[in-house]
Order: C-alpha cells, then structure tokens, then sequence
C-alpha cells in the first residue's frame, strides 16, 4: 500500500482534490512534516454527504452476512497493510512504536471484526401478543408486535487526536455493520491514516460512497457536517466543549448523537488496600505517563489516597515516574513520547505553573526535557493539591498526576465526584465488596476496580458533562441504530 506525501479526500470511492489547498501534518517528535491532509470547504463537506446519501438505501438492504464478510475483509487488510499503516500512524500520533504497532492497526481491525459479528446479531425482539379491546381505532383482537433495529441513515463520525484509526473504527465498524453509510472527519492532526482506509475499505468490497472521508485544519469542516440537513446522526468523540457546541447546532435538524467526551479519571486508594493492591495502584496510575503520554480520556489522572497511604503512595508514584524512559518514540526503550503540538505542550505546562502557584507541590517533573525537537513534557507528580484547584478540575490530556489525600469514603466519593467529568474512576481495595459498593456511589460510567484493564464488551461511555450514549460491544451497535415498532393483527 502506497503511503501518499499530498492527500485528497475520499469522496464517493475517489480521491478528490481539496477545496480550499493541504495543510502540513506534523510528526510531534521530529516536527518534520509527515505529509500534506486536505483542507475541505462546506460544500466538499457536502458532496461527502450527497454520496454517502445515495449509497445509503442498497447499503442498508443488503443481506447483514454481506455485511460482516466485508468487515472481516476489512480487519484482514488492516492486518496486512500494519507494515505501512504502523510508521504512519506513529508519526502522526508520536506515539511510542511499541503503542502504535501494539494498539493502534491490532485494536482497529479487533473493533471491525468485532462488528462483522455485530452485523449478523438479532435485530428484532419480538413481543408477546396481547388482547385489546376494540375501539374507535380499529377493530379488537390479538395484536402481535414486534421491535426492529433499522440504521439511522448517515452518519457523520467526528473525532479526536491520539488513537485516530481505532476511535475511528470504533464508529465506522458497528454504524456500517448496522447499514448505516458514513462521512468521517478526523482530527486535523492526525488524519493521515484515516485517509488512508478508504482505498483499504474498498479493496474489502465496500460499495463507493458508503465510506467516505473529509478533513480539514479548524472546525469548519465538522461544522458543517453537524449542520448538514441530510446528516441523520453525529457520532463525536472529543472534549466536552466541542461537544456542546456539536449537541447545540445538532439540535437544529433534531440529529441523533453519541458523545464520547472528557474526563478526570480518579483511582481511589482505600485504607485497606494491601502492599500487593498499593503496587498495582502505583502502576495504574502510571499508566497517566506511560500510556500515550496521558493524551487518553480515561487516565487515572487525580490519586485519591488515603491519608494512612498518602505519602507511601506519593513516594511510589515519584519512584515510578522518575524511571521511565523520555524520548524518541521510535526508540524501543522510549516509555513517554511527545505531547501532539506545540499548543497542547504550551497549555499543559502552563496548568502545571499554575498548580504551583495555587500552592500544590511539585514532587517531579514539570520540566521540558531536553531534547533537540519535539513537544515533549516530563512524567509530572503533584501532590497536596486541593480538589478544587484548577489542575484537579479540568481535563489536561497530558502526563500529569495530582494527588490528593481522603480521611474517609464520604470525602473520596464527594472529591471523586466533585468534577464536571465522570467517564472512569477506580478503585483499589483489598476487599473487592466493599469497592463494588463504592462503585454504585460514583457518578462514572465506567469503574475499574483494582484494574485499568478493559473488557471489549462492556458499555463505553461518561455520565454528566463526559458524554451521552455508549459505544462497545452490542451496546456500540445499538447506538447506530432507531428502534421501529411493528404491529399487526394475529
Ligand atoms: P477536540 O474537541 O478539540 O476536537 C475533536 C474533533 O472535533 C476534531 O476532529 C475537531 O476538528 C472537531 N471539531 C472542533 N470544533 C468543532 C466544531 N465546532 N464542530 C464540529 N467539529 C469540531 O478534541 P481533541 O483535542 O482532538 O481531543 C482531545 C479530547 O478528546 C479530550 O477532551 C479527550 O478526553 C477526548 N477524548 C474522549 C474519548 C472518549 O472516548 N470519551 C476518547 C479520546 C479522546
């Protein structure tokens, strides 16, 4: 698979030149430009939809084991191509090549062969008959009914910086697998690889149009898909403030929307929690730095810690952050990479200097590593922050861990819930009834107790300003579709 230096839209199964020019996709390490995305005007926004429009009504009637044969196609290829796919998306992202060859191609084709099985899941639940009487409707008898998944239409995928293809699949797989035909916009920094599936698409078997892709460096491409009439449902992922803006104009043309938003992830160190539990607390919450530099929604970014364990953990969390490896992310030994731009850098350290200056203490990092490129930060630890401090309320997507002590489960429930944000929170406990019953008091969509690991089939998403609706597992594939009532007389 030929990688392209100068990207045109993927437009109706064409590449299409751009609109308005290309704007240069940086690699955040080297700050050498990787290759040129797309710049998109409303109305190439537009022609992406007309397409995905036309295609929509023989793509939705097509028989679902159609469907998921070429999902499956579609994860082969991701496979086969990983060898070009993996130094592309590594230099877009300027994520560690062992997270970009590990995570990002394995995790996309995962998600899309995922929902070549979600194709073929039942559709229809039917209900028991039931008597009504007759009346003025229409005549009494026994109603037989029944509750069908039918797709949503068009759907318009929106998404972040950092995983780009695997946030991408995660949308694309399940809407199409449910007959939907969708227009994707990636993130403007790191497009690349999104471009890259829609000839890979095709090559599956993917009918011209039901695939397409547009880009550009601002909002206005997204803009205009949002605001597109003929788009029926906005898929999102991204911060909570370009979601309110996305659920507001939605809200015009009465657009279905899934939110996949921000957080501020808490791991709750109980008093009970053991040498073992306290340890693999430590490395959870170390995953804020050694996984994609903390650029993920989900990072255990505030320690809530006992006070009993405050400053053992603190202690912990220096030890462990002061040993990881900074630099080249191409470099095997690298731990933390670069941050994306040099804006998120910029914005980042400047949380950091104002945590300081609210009084937190800098326990480590906090300074630019010295490097001769590159828009890298140091694993950073504060401690003794207070909950309301800015650096404990709002989302930093970088390698920055705050601390903060509890006295008792009252106080970490009310810390641990005391952010707009409620997408991830965890638990670390030697007694794992009492962290279930901790979870139920936690306004989060997800709980990881004593883990950061996953499960592929469970419902993703946040509660309050994290987000609306769920992707994952079956729970993905019913967000891509309306439910229609059937009736008739039996
Ligand atoms: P962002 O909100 O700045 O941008 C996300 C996408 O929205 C980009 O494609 C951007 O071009 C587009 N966009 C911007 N303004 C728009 C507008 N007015 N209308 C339509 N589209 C618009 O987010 P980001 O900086 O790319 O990513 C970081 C954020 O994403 C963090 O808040 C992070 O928590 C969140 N995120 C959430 C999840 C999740 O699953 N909950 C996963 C990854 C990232």
């Amino acid at each position: 698979m030929p990688v392209k230096t100068h990207y045109g839209h993927w437009i109706g199964g064409r590449w299409r030149a751009p609109a308005n020019g290309h704007y240069p996709v940086i690699n955040p390490a080297t700050e050498e430009t990787v290759g040129q995305a797309p710049e998109a005007d409303g109305a190439q926004v537009g022609r992406a939809v007309t397409a995905a429009r036309a295609a929509y009504e023989d793509w939705a009637r097509t028989d679902p084991r159609e469907r998921a044969a070429v999902l499956d196609r579609i994860a082969d290829l991701l496979v086969e191509h990983g060898k070009d796919l993996v130094p592309l998306l590594q230099a877009e992202t300027g994520a560690t090549l062992h997270v970009a060859s590990t995570l990002q191609v394995p995790t996309a084709a995962d998600r899309f062969r995922r929902y070549a099985r979600g194709a073929v899941e039942p559709d229809t639940v039917p209900l028991a008959p039931q008597p009504v009487k007759a009346s003025p409707l229409a005549p009494g008898g026994l109603i037989g009914a029944a509750a069908v998944r039918r797709p949503v239409g068009v759907v318009g995928c929106i998404t972040s910086y950092n995983f780009p293809i695997v946030n991408l699949a995660g949308k694309v797989a399940p809407a199409l697998a449910m007959g939907n035909t969708v227009v994707a916009k990636p993130a403007p920094q790191d497009p690349l690889g999104c471009l890259e599936l829609g000839p890979l698409l095709q090559v599956a078997g993917l009918p011209d149009g039901v695939f397409n892709v547009v880009t550009g460096s601002g909002a206005a491409a997204g803009e205009a898909l949002v605001a597109h009439p003929d788009v029926d449902m906005i898929s999102f992922t991204g911060s909570t403030a370009v979601g309110r803006r996305i659920a507001r104009s939605a809200g015009d043309t009465m657009k279905r929307t899934l939110m996949e938003l921000g957080g501020k992830g808490a791991a709750i160190v109980l008093e009970d929690a053991d040498e073992r539990v306290a340890t693999s607390a430590i490395r959870a919450v170390g995953t804020t730095w050694s996984f994609h530099s903390g650029q993920i929604c989900t990072a255990p970014t505030r320690a809530l810690v006992h006070r009993s364990l405050y400053e053992k953990v603190v202690a912990g969390l220096r030890q462990y952050a002061g040993a990881l490896t900074v630099g080249d992310p191409v470099d095997n030994s690298t731990v933390v990479g670069p941050l994306i731009s040099a804006a998120q850098r910029d914005r980042v350290e400047e949380y950091i200097a104002g945590a300081v200056r609210q009084g937190a203490r800098l326990v480590v990092g906090g300074t630019r590593p010295a490097l001769p490129t590159g828009f890298f930060v140091a694993p950073t630890l504060l401690a003794d922050v207070a909950p309301e401090m800015t650096v404990a309320q709002e989302e930093l997507f970088g390698p920055v861990v705050v601390a903060i002590p509890f006295d008792d489960e009252d106080e970490a429930v009310r810390i641990a819930n005391g952010t707009p944000y409620g997408l991830y929170d965890y638990v670390f406990s030697a007694d794992a009834g009492r962290a279930w019953g901790l979870a139920a008091r936690l306004r989060s969509g997800n709980v990881g107790i004593n883990t950061v690991q996953r499960h592929p089939e469970t419902p993703f998403g946040g509660f309050k300003e994290s987000g609306v609706g769920r992707d994952g597992g079956s729970f993905g594939l019913h967000a891509y579709s309306e439910l229609q009532s059937v009736v008739w007389p039996s």
